[in-house]
């Protein structure tokens, strides 16, 4: 027996408690490793075997050394997460490569290497198994995403070639990994800061790591067992993560960013980055696709799951061959993931869809929609219903009017049709799909009766071309309708003049206008507010008329 026997703290990993003892008994890792492999020699094809299958005869070694149990050191092996909670290890055999293979191919399989909590290490020096998990992205005590990986070296912790162990270790935690022949990173892994962790990653977090300790959750309401859930949370999280990183959802989100990248390293001349095998490095994107994932399986139905599917899926409308052949070639078709992506697909489920077999009686056409609806027509028709904040929201309507009048396009062909980036209006539809208040029937039955009292003979484009006409040429008008207006407005009301005909008159998208309507700070938006609110009316009938003359 060693002389001093260090007990494996609770979710510790069995690499790290082997480091612990060494250091308590003031052992070089590599005594100890060379005094728990005795006779036999362990096999060492990879440092992660020691975690999946360290061998029963090494175990009751550490064991004998130690006085740990082996239900103790079983714990601190990826046994611990067998059983679909969240890995399956049936069939592993240590001397089978094949298996390893097998094992695998599951997906989402830890790495060799880990994640870590910086605090955490640095309160109590225990490496927690679950931070191998790709599935695990937070730390729920600190409520901040793991650190995927050194800053020193720039790879994964414990990227272990040859020895399980660090062949430096010490109270600031070196990370350790292999910098040269015989050279090793020795940047401190308490020295990494972390980002807190968003409130919907947090409690995504919170829901996998009760599944994890066998906690039953519910999918669409209906009670699933712990490593079902577990695997179409994955599942369904894949899917997303190959929406997100086609060309046109590149920008859907302010986490895809860093995906994207990632995407592009890892895509080869014959095919994209492999989500389902191996997920992206990025503890944030892994986080929030996950989170996607679980407050689509939050909602009540299966059809509500959809609505919230669907705008994911604009991307890939029209794919040769159909969306419905492009998600089975990416997605395991689980019992869940079939309903959710049969009724995300199928024409009655999303409101854009509805939408397009509006039956269209009057023969108006794009150019009678502004990007941002009618303020009248809005409060009238769609007040209370959207959750959005106005602009967002009128401009949503009037994306589901332009699906109207074009029956069987898309959000993006909708937003192009207005003249407006095809990805804003994949963006508006992806928001307002979680904040609307009402049924996609029911809104519908409103953009159609919307459309019916819409009045036909206006032109929306050509007001957007005249006020960007008016903006290069302020010399031609600016002067005479400045003082043609008692009192005359100031000299420097420039901007707001031209602000206020883009957005009152043309109706304009506020980041699709001329330069200078583009509101840089607060302040200058107070001042447009006031210049607004002063207008007399003889002057704003001026504005309007440079706009509307024929
Ligand atoms: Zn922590
Ligand atoms: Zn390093």
């Amino acid at each position: 027996m060693l002389p001093s026997r260090v007990l494996p703290a609770s979710g510790e990993a069995l690499d790290g408690y082997l480091e612990r003892l060494a250091d308590a008994n003031a052992l070089q890792t590599s005594q100890l490793i060379t005094m728990l492999r005795g006779e036999d020699e362990f096999p060492r094809r990879s440092p992660l075997f020691l975690l999946i299958e360290p061998g029963d005869s090494y175990v009751t070694r550490i064991a004998e050394m130690t006085g740990a149990t082996t239900e103790m050191l079983d714990a601190t092996t990826l046994n611990r997460f067998g059983g679909g909670l969240p890995l399956r290890l049936d069939g592993f055999d240590p001397l089978d490569r094949h298996s390893f293979r097998q094992i695998v191919a599951q997906g989402w399989f830890p790495n060799t290497g880990s994640q870590i909590c910086p605090q955490c290490l640095a309160h109590d020096h225990i490496w927690q198994l679950s931070w191998r998990l790709p599935i695990v992205t937070t730390c729920l005590i600190h409520k901040t995403l793991l650190a995927e990986s050194c800053r020193g070296c720039g790879e994964r912790f414990r990227l272990r070639r040859y020895s399980p162990l660090r062949p430096v270790i010490g109270p600031d935690e070196p990370c350790g990994n292999q910098a040269g022949l015989r050279t090793y990173c020795r940047h401190s892994a308490l020295e990494h800061v972390v980002a807190p962790a968003p409130q919907d990653v947090l409690e995504t977090a919170a829901a996998i790591a009760g599944a994890m300790n066998g906690r039953p959750n519910t999918i669409f309401r209906e009670p699933t067992s712990p490593h079902t859930y577990l695997a179409e949370l994955r599942h369904l999280a894949t899917l997303l993560l190959h929406l997100a990183t086609m060309p046109r959802g590149a920008d859907c989100s302010d986490w895809t960013e860093q995906l994207a990248a990632e995407a592009a390293a890892r895509r080869t001349e014959l095919r994209g980055p492999r989500w389902g095998f191996s997920p992206p490095r990025s503890a944030l994107a892994r986080g929030k696709t996950l989170s996607a994932a679980w407050q689509i399986f939050e909602q009540e139905t299966v059809e509500r799951g959809a609505e919230r599917l669907a705008p994911w899926l604009e991307v890939i409308a029209d794919t040769p061959g159909g969306p419905s052949n492009w998600i089975d070639n990416r997605t395991t078709r689980s019992p869940t993931m079939r309903r959710l992506v049969a009724a995300a697909l199928a024409d009655r489920r999303c409101a854009g869809r509805r939408i397009d077999y509006l039956h269209c009686t009057n023969s108006i056409s794009l150019q009678t929609i502004p990007h941002l609806i009618d303020v009248e027509l809005f409060r009238k028709f769609f007040e209370g219903t959207l959750g959005s904040y106005e602009w967002t929201a009128r401009l949503y309507v009037s994306l589901c009017l332009a699906r109207a009048l074009r029956p069987g396009s898309t959000w993006a062909q909708a937003a192009s049709g207005l003249g407006l980036p095809s990805i804003l209006g994949v963006r508006t539809a992806r928001a307002a799909s979680q904040r609307m208040h009402i049924a996609p029937d029911e809104l519908a039955r409103r953009v159609s009766a919307a459309l019916a009292v819409l009045p036909p003979d206006r032109n929306y484009r050509r007001r957007e071309r005249r006020v960007t006409w008016l903006a290069d040429h302020t010399d031609v008008w600016f002067e005479r309708w400045r003082m043609s207006v008692s009192p005359p407005r100031r000299a420097d009301s420039l901007p707001y003049a031209i602000t206020w005909l883009w957005w009152e008159v043309a109706q304009g998208w506020p980041a699709s206008g001329p330069a200078s309507t583009i509101m840089a700070g607060p302040r200058r938006s107070d001042s447009y507010q006031t210049f607004r609110r002063r207008l007399p009316r003889e002057a704003a009938v001026g504005l309007r008329s440079l706009v509307l003359m024929p």
